[in-house]
């Protein structure tokens, strides 16, 4: 963990000691290199990419593909180096290769990567979230939408109710009743649904506004005996992030329990990460109240696909085997993922939150500043260690607020932050993402960098700013 004692006491006082990447006299980077092999990944996938938001149709310009990363820091094909504050969605809470992490991983690989059979791994990892969380039983599947999926499927079979409310700008993964209104990449392609969702499978969600709670108490007094759950991010970060009001959560867990319903709360990008026991640290936990089911993904992986749901025994209980609603994985609870994410979860301490927040907290206030300084409008929001930037006037309380952010100035953002070796998230809907290796020498070349992308912005935006 050496990166986090180093960087300590650095930031606040010391100027860059180290060449600033930065200076580029303007030389735009040569991305040569990934323009090839985008041209050659759109000739045999939709878009040249395996996911939407990694293309950079929101943005503009040419997907930088990846040869490798270590601590902060990724390496595209064309040589050049950035400072990653995108850390793979959320996952890279240790930064890129972490020693501990590859060399536990090293080992598992060695013994087989596959058996189909329990191992101890899944045991460990589910006693450590177990430990960590609100939840009493974990199941664990290979990615965030298999979790929500069924924590869904788990909440209809164990209430018998079939309606679920969900909010307008929380993605859930691409779970068809779940891609009503869902943030992430529909919301940074302005998409409001999906072909190919059944109407049939949308016609028992029901989206309400984020932070409404009259909205909440008319539903459930309408609907309330067909409720099987509400789904929500227990913060939101996929519309930006847009922290609950507080008392929030618990007015929804205390409505879902009065009602039959259940309340199931997606930590799967804030779990681990908004702090050592995720959103829930920061309310459940304080106020004294728990969520039936939990879902995980993200930072519980360590950067394979692993994600998991859980809960109230009672809930769990009615899954196969020992329950009758069925759910089943041939890779779910993988020992090689389980082992990364079990090593991942041991090494992030206290210690590890406290450095995220202090190199996030010096990131968002350099980003005010700088959007400040050039007379661009804009509002920073965070939970834990979670923040992003939209570049509209605050406060941001649901998806009708984060619309508002201007495209075109993030736009101009993210390419001025680009060249200065910054890879923010191609999208103005997502948050910004650091890790315990991002010591003095990353953090500087974000605050370097960020009066040159404000001033880019505002430019963009033009009469707007
Ligand atoms: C990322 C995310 C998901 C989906 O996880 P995948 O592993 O991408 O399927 C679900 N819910 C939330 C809140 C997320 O951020």
């Amino acid at each position: 963990m050496k990166p986090v004692t180093r960087a300590r006491s650095a930031w606040r006082t010391r100027r860059a000691p180290f060449r600033c990447l930065g200076d580029n006299g303007g030389v735009p980077l040569d991305t040569a290199a990934s323009a090839e092999l985008f041209a050659r990944a759109r000739a045999v996938t939709p878009g040249g990419v395996n996911s939407p938001v990694r293309a950079f149709n929101a943005v503009g310009g040419t997907p930088r593909f990846i040869r490798s990363a270590a601590g902060a820091w990724l390496t595209d094909h064309d040589g050049n180096e950035y400072v990653d504050l995108i850390c793979s969605w959320g996952p890279m809470l240790l930064g890129h290769a972490h020693p501990e992490v590859m060399a536990a991983v090293q080992t598992a690989v060695a013994r087989g990567t596959s058996y189909g059979a329990p191992t101890e791994p899944e045991v460990e990892l589910a006693e450590e979230i177990v430990a960590r969380t609100p939840v009493e039983r974990v199941r664990f599947v290979s990615s965030g939408t298999e979790a929500t999926m069924s924590a869904i499927r788990l909440a209809r079979g164990f209430t018998g109710r079939d309606v679920v409310v969900k909010f307008a700008g929380c993605y859930h993964g691409h779970v068809d009743p779940l891609l009503a209104s869902a943030g992430s990449g529909l919301a940074t392609f302005a998409v409001p649904g999906t072909p190919g969702v059944p109407a049939s499978s949308t016609e028992l969600t029901l989206v309400l506004p984020y932070n409404d709670r009259t909205a909440v108490e008319q539903v459930f007094a309408e609907h309330g005996d067909r409720i099987a759950c509400l789904i929500t991010e227990a913060a939101p970060g996929n519309m930006g992030v847009v922290p609950p009001e507080a008392g929030f959560n618990a007015f929804l867990a205390e409505t879902c329990t009065k009602h039959g319903a259940l309340f199931v709360s997606d930590e799967v990008m804030t779990g681990f990460r908004a702090s050592r026991q995720g959103q829930w640290g920061l309310d459940g936990a304080v106020e004294g109240w728990r969520p039936d089911l939990v879902t995980f993904g993200k930072v519980m992986g360590g950067g394979f696909p692993a994600a998991a749901f859980g809960g109230r025994a009672d809930v769990m209980g009615h899954l196969a085997p020992e329950g009758p609603v069925y759910q089943a994985g041939t890779l779910s609870g993988n020992p090689v993922a389980t082992t990364a994410g079990l090593t991942t979860l041991r090494l992030a301490t206290e210690e590890v939150y406290d450095h995220v927040g202090r190199a996030a907290d010096v990131v968002k206030t350099a980003a005010a500043e700088a959007l400040t300084a050039a007379g661009v409008s804009h509002t920073v929001q965070s939970t834990g260690t979670m923040f992003s930037v939209f570049l509209t006037e605050g406060p941001v309380r649901d998806f009708d607020d984060a619309s508002r952010t201007s495209a075109a100035g993030y736009a101009a953002f993210f390419h001025a932050m680009l060249e200065r070796h910054v890879y923010l998230p191609p999208s103005a809907y997502e948050a910004w993402f650091l890790s315990s290796a991002h010591d003095d020498r990353a953090v500087q070349t974000v605050v370097d960098a960020l009066p040159h992308a404000a001033r880019a912005a505002a430019a963009a935006m033009g009469g707007e700013a």
